[in-house]
Formats: C-alpha cells, sequence, structure tokens
C-alpha cells in the first residue's frame, strides 16, 4: 500500500506568529507530498510496500539511497506535525517534565543544548531529544532526512522530539535567521505529545 499525505490536526495559520501559514503550507503539501511521492516510486512493486515507515527506517541501509532520504523524509515530517500545536509550548508536563529536570538539571539547562544541536548542524537536517537504548534521553543531531531510527545513524533512539532545520522550514519568515525560528519552536511544542512518545519508548 502507498504512503499517503497525514492530515495536519490544526489549521496551517494555527502557529502563528511562530510558524507562519505560507510556510506551513508549502511545507506540507508540496516539501512532504514530494518525500511521499518520491518514497511510493523507488519501493515500488518491492517487499517495502508491505512495512511501515518506520520498519523501513530500522533497516534503511538495505535499500538504495532515495528510500533512506525519502523515507526518513516521510517519517521525519510526519512526527514534526505531531510534535508542534496551537496553544502549546512553555514547560514540559507530565513525566517528560521530570525526566527532563533529571537529565538536563533544568529546562533552560535543556532549550540551551536542545538549541546547540539545531544551531549546530551545518546545512540541512534535524534536531533531536531520543530516548536511547538505555531508557536515558539523550540531544543530537542527524543531517539530511536522516533519523535515530536509522540503522545507518551515529545517535540511535527513539525520537521523542525534533525540529526540522532544513531552510525550508523556516526561510520565507525568518530568512537566515535560524537561531530566531529555533527560539519560536519552542512557543509551538506539543508536550502532550511528547510525554506520550517518551511513555511507550521507556516501557
Ligand atoms: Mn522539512
Amino acid at each position: 500500500m502507498a504512503f499517503t499525505l497525514p492530515k495536519l490536526e490544526y489549521a496551517y495559520n494555527a502557529l502563528e506568529p511562530y510558524i507562519d501559514a505560507r510556510t506551513m503550507e508549502i511545507h506540507h503539501t508540496k516539501h512532504h507530498q514530494a518525500y511521499i511521492d518520491n518514497l511510493n516510486k523507488a519501493i515500488a512493486g518491492t517487499d517495502a510496500e508491505k512495512l511501515s515507515i518506520e520498519e523501513i527506517c530500522r533497516n534503511v541501509s538495505q535499500y538504495p539511497v532515495a528510500v533512506r532520504n525519502n523515507g526518513g523524509g516521510h517519517y521525519n515530517h510526519t512526527m514534526f506535525w505531531q510534535w508542534m500545536a496551537p496553544n502549546a509550548g512553555g514547560e514540559p508536563i507530565g513525566e517528560i517534565g521530570q525526566a527532563i529536570i533529571k537529565t538536563f538539571q533544568s529546562f533552560d539547562n535543556f532549550k540551551t543544548q536542545f538549541s546547540q544541536a539545531a544551531m549546530g548542524r551545518f546545512g540541512s537536517g534535524w534536531a533531536w531529544l531520543i530516548v536511547d537504548a538505555n531508557k536515558n534521553l539523550v540531544i543530537g543531531s542527524t543531517p539530511n532526512q536522516d533519523n535515530p531510527l536509522m540503522d545507518v545513524s551515529e545517535l540511535k533512539g527513539t525520537p521523542v522530539l525534533g525540529i526540522d532545520v532544513w531552510e525550508h522550514a523556516y526561510y520565507l519568515h525568518y530568512q537566515n535567521r535560524r537561531a530566531d525560528y529555533v527560539n519560536a519552536f519552542y512557543n509551538v511544542i506539543n508536550w502532550k505529545k511528547v510525554n506520550e512518545l517518551y511513555l511507550n519508548a521507556i516501557k
């Protein structure tokens, strides 16, 4: 079965003023759709058509590079839309809030390290908060459309939060000011979803 574009749970303008409607619409309907179309082309007629996107990512070294790039693009964006929400942001809640304080001493320290990962990724890629094999929270980044599920990734674990730092994610509104975009992201983080993913990952 072919992969399809997931619907957003909020309107394109719902994350303003932090993420503008035009960026959201192009990012969702053009960029994400293109990853899906190219992924579907790359796996057409192969056994990968029967797999979930997570399963494909976990064994991505077995596929052509188009599957790595576009399969990563599909997984990463599917999660990214859920990592943001209107009327969200602020301090993390629930078990993820406690784990962030325990791991990084304070929410401010967490933000400093997460922003450093986002700013330090040269060129295009993603910054992540993951649960690693020892159930610890770890911050890191990956290039291009790689993600920490991938067997080819240096950073390995279950993503519970990620930020897209490709220029297409911020250029219309922020131009070259990636730092302003990263700072704005803290106002739209859907901590409820992050907490759900965290609880699943530590089971
Ligand atoms: Mn993107």
